[in-house]
Formats: structure tokens, C-alpha cells, sequence
């Protein structure tokens, strides 16, 4: 069937227009709009209709929405939104009128795309996994029995927040989350934590070295430093080695507690994977409970660039 996807992210919003059934997902046309940090509910529905009218004239039986933040699937809410003043927003009624009473369905983004890859991608025959994205931020969906698992409060596998830098693990300290603590996963793994620590890094050689030129440190992105580390920059690659070195930690805390199947990995920070994966690989086998866990893998999502979108059509069918 034909679903119009709405994936929302914290600085982008994507509409699409797509196919998807039980086996299958293809995209037909798409359109991206950039969301300020500080976006309301009024913009954002201003940019929604925006972008799908841009999709043209498109006919589809169901929408699928997947939010960053928390949702309450069962009553069409936004809850919360980490990065905006968004709260308790019942989108799924407004798009609803709008939409000519279609079936809505709304998710959290990292829940959805751990059921795309259950319903499209590396796990369609496993029923226990977590799916892990390492973007701007860090976040956790888990499947348990084959459905994802929200908790009791809603907020199940906040991975991210896993502290997993103490003072005592290097010599810089660690840095501050979002969530007030210091050291948590996505403080120090996601996108903005590896910048940080290659600019810290940037900063201490030019000390060790003042002759060198002062390095312009908001220059660079976790884009940059892989490119960089591609290139063989030895500061580079240094990070990216403790960045594979937390998520790897983090992961295997994850599987001694819950014993699963596998953990997937996902996000703009993945497409660099392969720079990631030797020091991830270390340190998790060096902290896993092995006899309990004897076949787990760690993946790059199959879903590719468009989980995100695949997950929003994935929901529309669980
Ligand atoms: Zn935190």
C-alpha cells in the first residue's frame, strides 16, 4: 500500500511518499525541510504541509510519523521532544483532520527503525536485538520478543545516557550531557562529542607545540574528523578509536543485562563504521559474559541511508 512517511528529526524533516508491505519498502519521492532547534508546533505543521504539498499531488491509505523524543503510540501524542519546547502535542488527530481521517500511526524514530530492521533489514528472522542510532545524539529501540520493548515509563534503552567515561578512564575529563550528568554515552560518542574531542585533542598538541598555527576548532564536524582519520591523521583516528571503545563498552552492558541476539548500528556517525568497528569489536568481547552470550553480533543497519523512512512505513504495519 501507499504510505505518506513524516520521519521528524531534530534538525530536519522528511516527507515521503512510499510502498511498503511485509516484505518490501520502496521510496517514489521525497522532500526535505530544516527545522530551527527551537521549532513549535505551529512551524512544524507549517513546514509538514509545505513539504508534502511538494510531493504533488500523492494518494496514500495510511501515514506513518516517527518523532525524536518519546511518543505515546496508543493515543497519537508527542510527548516529549528533546530538543524543542514540544510537549504533549496530539499531532496524530491534527494530521488527522487534515489527512481525511486516514490511519495514523506515530513513534518514537529509534523504535522505528528497530522495527524496520525487523520487518526489512539484518533481522527479520530474530526476535531480541537493540538497534542503536549514533547521530547528533544517541539513542536506544529495543525488540524483545519480537515487539519493541517501551518500559514501564516509556523510556526503555536509553542508551545514551550509560555513563561510560569516568575522570578516571583518560586523561580529559569528561563531558557534560544534555541529561545534566557528566560522561554519558552521547555526551562523549555521538556527533558533537567527537568533534569536541578531536578539537581538545587539536588544542593540546598546539600547546605541546605553539609554533604550529592555532588550530580553528569549530571547524570541525564527526564528518570531518572520519574524513580526516580516512586520511590517516593520527589525532583522527585516535578518537575514533575511543568513540568505537564507548560504544562497544555501552553495548555489552546492554547484552550481559538482556541477552540478546544482536545490536545494530545506525546513524550519520555509522556511515563511518568501518573506522569504528576494530576498537567496538575490542571492547565488547572484552566485557561480554560470553558463556551467556555465545553468538551475539554487532551490525551496521541494512536499512541504509533511509531507516529512518522505513521505519516510519514499518509502524504503519505492526
Ligand atoms: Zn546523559
Amino acid at each position: 500500500m501507499n504510505i505518506l512517511a513524516l520521519d521528524i528529526g531534530g534538525s530536519k524533516l522528511i516527507a515521503a511518499l512510499l510502498f511498503a508491505d511485509d516484505s518490501r519498502f520502496e521510496i517514489f519521492s521525497a522532500a526535505h525541510r530544516n527545522l530551527a532547534i527551537d521549532c513549535r508546533r505551529e512551524q512544524l505543521l507549517t513546514l509538514i504541509d509545505d513539504a508534502v504539498a511538494e510531493l504533488g499531488n500523492i494518494s496514500f491509505e495510511r501515514v506513518g510519523i516517527t518523532i525524536p523524543g518519546l511518543a505515546d503510540s496508543c493515543n497519537g501524542i508527542w510527548v516529549y521532544a528533546c530538543f524543542s519546547g514540544i510537549r504533549d502535542f496530539p499531532i496524530v488527530q491534527i494530521l488527522s483532520e487534515r489527512y481525511g481521517n486516514k490511519p495514523i500511526a506515530i513513534e518514537n524514530d529509534v523504535n522505528a527503525c528497530a522495527l524496520a530492521e525487523k520487518k526489512y533489514g539484518k533481522c527479520r528472522e530474530l526476535n531480541d536485538f537493540l538497534w542503536i542510532t549514533v547521530s547528533n545524539g544517541i539513542g536506544g529501540g529495543l525488540i524483545l520478543n519480537g515487539e519493541v520493548y517501551s518500559g514501564h515509563f516509556g523510556g526503555a534503552a536509553e542508551i545514551g545516557h550509560f555513563v561510560v567515561m569516568d575522570s578516571v578512564d583518560g586523561c580529559q575529563p569528561p563531558i557534560r550531557c544534555g541529561c545534566g550528568h557528566f560522561g554519558c554515552l552521547e555526551a562523549e560518542a555521538a556527533g558533537p562529542g567527537i568533534a569536541k574531542r578531536y578539537a581538545w585533542k587539536l588544542q593540546e598538541q598546539h600547546q605541546s607545540n605553539p609554533t604550529r598555527s592555532t588550530p580553528i576548532l569549530s571547524a570541525y564536524t564527526a564528518h570531518k574528523v572520519a574524513e580526516l582519520a580516512r586520511n590517516g591523521d593520527s589525532l583522527a583516528l585516535s578518537v575514533m578509536e575511543t568513540t568505537g571503545t564507548l560504544l562497544g563498552k555501552a553495548a555489552s552492558y546492554a547484552v550481559n543485562l538482556l541477552n540478546l541476539e544482536a545490536v545494530i548500528f545506525g546513524g550519520g556517525v555509522i556511515q563511518s563504521f568501518d573506522l569504528l568497528l576494530p576498537s567496538l569489536e575490542k571492547s565488547f568481547r572484552t566485557r561480554l559474559f560470553r558463556s551467556a552470550n555465545p553468538s551475539v553480533k554487532l551490525e551496521q543497519t541494512g536499512l541504509g541511508y533511509h531507516a529512518g523512512l522505513a521505519g516510519a512505513a514499518a509502524i504503519t504495519l505492526f
